[in-house]
């Protein structure tokens, strides 16, 4: 036994989220669906007769087969307006419900968002989404997201020399605490870090397969390894060689705004965003893939760069919380169960190792974020500033990464042409 110990680490600024109701530009009450659960619905039943109960009853309908759970067969969703909104939101911009009622009348799902809840080791946890405006400026904008945490920490024993038997999530802190470490060490550019967690990730595909096998591997030694390259830089000369590939980077962005847009209404936010973004690509005033990839290339380096050099902790903090957000490497449901392996579609992410399925998720969420902010930046040019950098994630945010089916057909199309690997990811990420 080599006990050792290890951060925990929880995103605290989670508890400092604050609603802004009405002054919201993008509410969560328009334009989403917004589910009841079952025990939510059965007080709904059980209040006293008032319009309100028969405004809230009269808007209730069953959840279509596409949405539903069947871990939640009672469970409701609401009936929205033909503006899509919620019914029960007033014309002052306040909820009907929390207003008359009270918070605690609320459904979970309207009580929590943006914030996630989460309970590992019997901790609980709670993580921001960054589809709420307000999320996206309170995570984005801080410089020391994590410096809450130096106080009142935990700490984790772990043991150094666990192998064959040990499933990979009871390394789930010693794995939050490196991979967060790593995306904020800034001794390498982001795009190396971002691969760095890719190689990672890969090695922990392989102790996964190794405790099935029961052939041994030890966890500690693979993680000292690891840590020890990292810290010695000596990864660094290979990873210069890794070529840029700005071309393909505008193309799979062109592919991905296409695909979403083909696989769900867009809201004008989202449409005002592609907009801008085409306008910042086809600055050149010439429709041609070549001229596009000058623009391009010009609004990276005089205008994206520039501004993610002076303010780092931009897409630091955008990457941090997503670990957060998706219990990298697992995602709520590893946690629950390993189900790597579990579909039989070779094109279907989850016929990929867990760890290296939420790292290509990680990293393809990413990688769209980046290629829209640099159009962004041909848009704004000098104008391009932090804000303009925190609107777009967040509307990407909501437009994307909310989405099952385009997340779904974005990763088989990576997959597909050969980028699912740190290498293939490695020409998405560079600049
Ligand atoms: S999106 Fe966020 S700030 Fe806006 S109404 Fe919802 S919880 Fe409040």
């Amino acid at each position: 036994m080599a006990p050792r110990q290890t951060l925990i680490l929880q995103p605290k600024y989670a508890s400092e989220f604050l609603c802004i109701g009405p002054e919201c530009e993008d509410s969560c009450c328009v334009g989403w669906n917004v589910f009841f659960d079952q025990k939510s619905c059965a007080n709904y039943e059980a209040l006293p007769d008032s319009p309100l109960k028969l405004k809230i009853l009269n808007n209730l309908k069953p959840i279509p087969d596409e949405l539903s759970s069947a871990s939640k067969p009672n469970a409701r969703m609401l009936q929205m307006t033909a503006e899509d909104e919620c019914p029960l939101l007033r014309t002052d911009r306040l909820c009907g419900i929390q207003t008359t009622l009270g918070a605690d009348a609320l459904s979970s799902i309207c009580a929590n968002f943006p914030r996630i809840q989460y309970t590992i080791d019997k901790l609980d946890g709670a993580v921001l989404t960054l589809a709420c405006p307000e999320a996206a400026r309170l995570v984005i904008e801080n410089k020391s997201l994590l410096n809450n945490n130096a106080e009142g920490h935990y700490q984790f024993n772990w043991d150094d020399e666990k192998t064959a038997g040990e499933s990979l999530q009871g390394f789930f802190w010693p794995i939050r605490e490196f991979s967060i470490r790593l995306v904020t060490n800034r001794n390498y550019p982001l795009w190396q870090r971002l691969f760095l967690l890719g190689l990672f990730a890969r090695r922990l595909d392989q102790f996964a397969d190794n405790v099935k096998s029961s052939s041994g591997l030890n966890f500690g030694r693979m993680f000292n390894e690891f840590d020890k390259a990292v810290h010695s830089g000596h990864l660094r000369s290979e990873m210069v060689k890794i070529p840029a590939n700005l071309g393909l980077q505008l193309q799979l962005m062109s592919q991905f705004i296409t695909l979403r847009m083909n696989s769900h209404a867009c809201p004008e936010r989202m449409l005002d965003l592609i907009r801008k973004f085409k306008t910042g690509v086809n600055r050149g005033g010439s429709n041609s893939v070549e001229a596009q990839i000058r623009t391009y290339s010009d609004a990276c380096i005089n205008y994206y760069e520039p501004l993610m050099h002076r303010n780092p902790y931009l897409l630091e903090n955008y990457i941090v919380n997503q670990i957060f957000r998706t219990l990298f490497p697992f995602g709520q449901d590893g946690l629950l169960t390993d189900n790597q392996n579990s579909s039989t579609d070779a094109s279907h992410p989850n016929s990929i190792a867990l760890p290296s399925r939420s790292y290509l998720q990680l990293a393809t969420q990413f990688a769209l974020v980046k290629g829209i902010l640099i159009g962004l930046a041909g848009y704004y040019r000098a104008e391009f500033t932090p804000r303009h950098a925190v609107d777009a994630i967040q509307i990407i945010t909501r437009n994307f990464e909310h989405h099952q089916i385009f997340l779904d057909q974005s990763y088989a199309k990576l997959q597909s042409a050969g980028h699912d690997t740190p290498a293939g990811f490695a020409t998405l990420l560079r600049n």
